[in-house]
């Protein structure tokens, strides 16, 4: 059967020559880099040379990065790292109301300890407007965090704009980039944050890796203690196979970047025109300009985003929906839910997420066998009754 992966915002393959260092630094390369013998001395190359490559993809200096299990490790350093130095009771923070759970998650757990935290309402686009931030600001503030583009929806936040109120009021700023990061061009320097997250496995590295910026001066409490690694912010012996492969497909990224992003637009757009154009009372989610290169999320009325993902799925189709099953039953994105759109609208959400191996075939896949889907959905669907 042919099979069409358009979910990767989700997670994206490992491209082949990342797979092939990886490997070697698995069976040939695997030292200690802390070890002062030869093996710890060529461990220790790799582990220097992923960290230029990573610091080179968002402009940062090497010793600014610090490896991470990941994005959701990184949102967590920057949140209750910054907040364990700077204090919780009688303290406050800025975040949005669409954030990644690895950010929400991490404020609430905060809230619970005292932390007051105000969440930004976004508009039906899904823009944190910055007069917000700036009327949110207050003297007990310790940090804002918005993300850099969504994951559901794809909208770019007007970071550069947003980090410099708070650089204005003495407030870090930290952005999660994960999505971002290998599509759009980005220079923590430009846009003056303090923190930034990025993760290997959105950018065609492996899992289980990624980094957080912390700009020179600017500090946070470690989350775990032990040996003195990555400058004392982050203990622990590293993960150099991810971490190689990480630097590998950083550096890919970035010397793709320009073709990369022109590649994903062309099928993006063909892809909303595909589904727009082929679906009545279809509509695009997200905004129209400020969107990732590779984001395509629409709601399609009088049908469930899950029936039509499980039918997709049936044609080798691999997307996802705007409805996460929480204990058993489906709960509406509570990002869709902040730009305003409906429980019904948010249910009936997909997202395609495009990526660097995919083609206009693929496009034209899903573009000819969607409509069919919707349309037999729609016969049995009690919310369509009596429609055209
Ligand atoms: C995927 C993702 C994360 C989590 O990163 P992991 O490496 O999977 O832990 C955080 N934020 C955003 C916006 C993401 O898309």
């Amino acid at each position: 059967m042919r099979r069409v992966y358009l979910d990767n915002a989700a997670t994206t393959p490992v491209r082949a020559e990342v797979a092939e260092l990886i490997h070697e630094y698995m069976v040939k390369h695997f030292g200690n880099p802390s070890s002062v013998h030869w093996f710890g001395r060529e461990a220790r190359r790799g582990l220097d040379r992923a960290r230029e490559q990573v610091a080179g993809l968002i402009g940062a200096h090497p010793d600014e990065i610090v490896f991470t299990s990941g994005g959701t490790e990184a949102d967590n350093l920057a949140i209750k790292g910054v907040a364990a130095l700077k204090g919780i009771q009688g303290k406050h923070l800025i975040t949005s109301a669409i954030e990644h759970h690895a950010i929400i998650h991490s404020t609430e757990q905060l809230e619970r300890q005292g932390l007051q935290v105000t969440y930004l309402a976004v508009d039906e686009h899904g823009l944190v407007e910055p007069d917000h931030l700036a009327h949110a600001l207050r003297p007990e503030t310790i940090l804002a965090s918005v993300m850099l583009a969504n994951n559901e929806v794809g909208t770019i936040q007007p970071i550069r704009e947003l980090a410099a109120l708070c650089r204005a009021k003495g407030v870090l700023f930290h952005t999660d980039a994960v999505q971002a990061a290998g599509q759009l061009d980005i220079d923590v320097k430009a846009l003056d944050v303090d923190l930034m997250s990025i993760s290997s496995h959105k950018l065609y590295g492996p899992k289980g890796i990624g980094a957080l910026y912390i700009r020179k001066g600017c500090r946070v409490e470690p989350l775990a203690h032990g040996g003195g690694h990555e400058r004392k912010r982050r203990a622990g012996t590293e993960n150099l196979p991810g971490i190689v492969g990480f630097g590998l497909a950083a550096e890919l990224s970035r010397q793709e970047l320009p073709e990369r992003r022109e590649h994903l637009e062309a099928l993006r757009d063909r892809l909303v025109q595909g589904i727009l154009g082929g679906i009545s009372h279809s509509r695009l989610n997200g905004h129209p300009q400020l969107r990732l290169p590779n984001n395509c999320n629409v709601s399609i009325e009088f049908v469930e985003g899950e029936s039509m993902l499980l039918n997709l799925d049936l044609l080798g189709i691999a997307a996802s929906s705007g409805s996460a099953c929480t204990s058993g039953a489906l709960e509406p994105s509570h990002v869709l839910l902040a730009m305003g759109l409906s429980h019904e609208l948010a249910h009936g959400s997909l997202r395609f997420s495009l990526g660097r191996q995919n083609t206009a075939g693929d496009v034209d896949y899903v573009i000819s066998t969607l409509p069919g889907i919707v349309a037999r959905l729609r016969e049995i669907s009690p919310l369509h009754a009596g429609r055209e």
